[in-house]
């Protein structure tokens, strides 16, 4: 294994726990051949920090695998699914719920992968070169300590010339499509095999669950960036009156309905649009509509014909808009996974807008991940999502 030293800050960085490694860390560039293997990480004294692997992905260059002398072959990917698994024993007990995170990443002490549970499958996301190249070592450990499943998809989830797809069937059984999944009591329809989404963002689960225990329970719900309208099935099963679900992409009208149709829930009382979410505001306010509950769930970087939408620029707008349609008494369930924000920032943009909306507010409840999606407090980063319930009184 290759010896490369880091630099004074790195050391102290690397010593602390925290595992993600980026150029400046290093002292003199990297050598080329050390790229996509694993590597012995020394102080500038020569003295063994950790092991660690090198490859380029969305961000950083590399993961410390382990700061003990320990080999990284089967067992040791063993070893650490073993260890996340046994962190779900609730979920996997609760019978009301059958898709959840199994393994999170760096969250887990495995960085550059995470594996999904979806009622029997496993779907496995890849985010860099190195985990993909020993692909055969870990799925066969996984398959070692999760003899259960049936089958696994794996999802490409970075540029890479190791792959010319975005998602495919690798191990056992194919799922049926749609797999109808569980969470809480509601069904879920997903496509394991439909490029790199699935029809749910399981990290959402929490917030889902307010919403089935009845949080907008005989009230009307407004949600923008529906994607296939799960927050909007989560208020009809709990009992709200009415939702409204706003998606750009045509394919939300179809995913959508199904997700009311696999609950078989009533879709006379539920209005679905395909467009874009700032003219929906305009066309709302036109109208003099108002809804009890808005939620907003953007993506943290989208783009269309017209602007750019990022959180840090456009948040405010979306809540002083939402502000606009809301009833005299209402809530705005705020959201966003950008892991570049930190929690007090995405506190102050919402504020912010509010305060300039001269409405009177009350941060009332805030969520973050749910605990299948297993961060260390060592990389904060890691702890992405972030999302404020704010009851606004106009
Ligand atoms: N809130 C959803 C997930 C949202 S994913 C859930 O919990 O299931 C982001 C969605 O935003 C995508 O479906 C994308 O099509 C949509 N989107 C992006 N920009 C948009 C815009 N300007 N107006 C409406 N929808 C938009």
């Amino acid at each position: 294994m290759k010896k490369i030293k880091v630099n004074k800050k790195s050391a102290q960085k690397i010593q602390k726990g925290y595992p993600l490694l980026v150029e400046q860390d290093f002292l003199g560039k990297i050598p080329a051949d050390a790229m996509n293997e694993l590597v012995e990480l020394t102080d500038e004294s020569n003295q063994f920090l950790a092991t660690a692997y090198l490859s380029v992905q969305n961000k950083g260059i590399g993961w410390v695998l382990t700061r003990n002398k320990e080999k990284i072959d089967g067992s040791f990917y063993e070893k650490y699914f073993a260890q996340a698994k046994s962190l779900r024993e609730i979920y996997y007990a609760d019978e009301l719920t059958n898709a959840f995170r199994l393994v999170n990443g760096e969250g887990d002490f495995l960085p550059g992968l995470t594996v999904d549970y979806y009622d029997g499958f496993a779907v496995f996301s890849w985010y860099n070169d190195f985990c993909l190249l020993n692909k055969e070592l870990i799925t066969s450990a996984f398959i070692k300590v999760f003899p259960e499943i049936q089958g696994i998809y794996e999802k490409i989830r970075f540029k890479t010339e190791l792959a010319d797809y975005e998602s495919k069937h690798i191990y056992g059984k194919f799922a049926p499509e749609p797999l109808i999944i569980k969470e809480n009591g509601v069904n879920y329809a997903t496509y394991m095999n439909e490029g790199l989404m699935t029809g749910i963002f399981l990290d959402q689960k929490n917030v889902r669950l307010k919403l089935v225990d009845g949080l907008s329970a005989s009230k009307s719900l407004l949600n923008t960036f529906s994607y296939t309208g799960a927050f909007s099935v989560a208020a009809a099963f709990g009992g709200a009156a009415q939702t409204t679900s706003v998606d750009l992409a045509n394919r939300s009208i179809e995913k959508t309905k199904e997700q009311f149709a696999v609950n078989g829930l009533d879709l006379d009382a539920q209005k679905i649009y395909t467009m874009d979410v700032f003219n929906y505001f305009s066309y709302a306010k036109k109208k003099g509509l108002a809804y009890d509950v808005i939620v907003l769930d953007p993506p943290s970087f989208a783009r269309n014909k017209k602007k750019v939408f990022t959180v840090e620029k456009n948040y405010g707008e979306l809540i002083e808009n939402s502000v606009d349609i809301l009833e005299k008494k209402g809530l705005i369930i705020a959201s966003t996974n950008s892991a570049n924000l930190s929690r007090k920032k995405f506190r102050q943009i919402v504020e912010e807008a509010l305060e300039k909306k001269s409405v009177k507010f009350k941060i009332s409840m805030e969520e973050n991940l749910p605990a299948d999606f297993h961060t260390r407090a060592e990389f904060a980063e890691g702890d992405y999502l972030k999302v404020l319930f704010v009851e606004v009184k106009k």
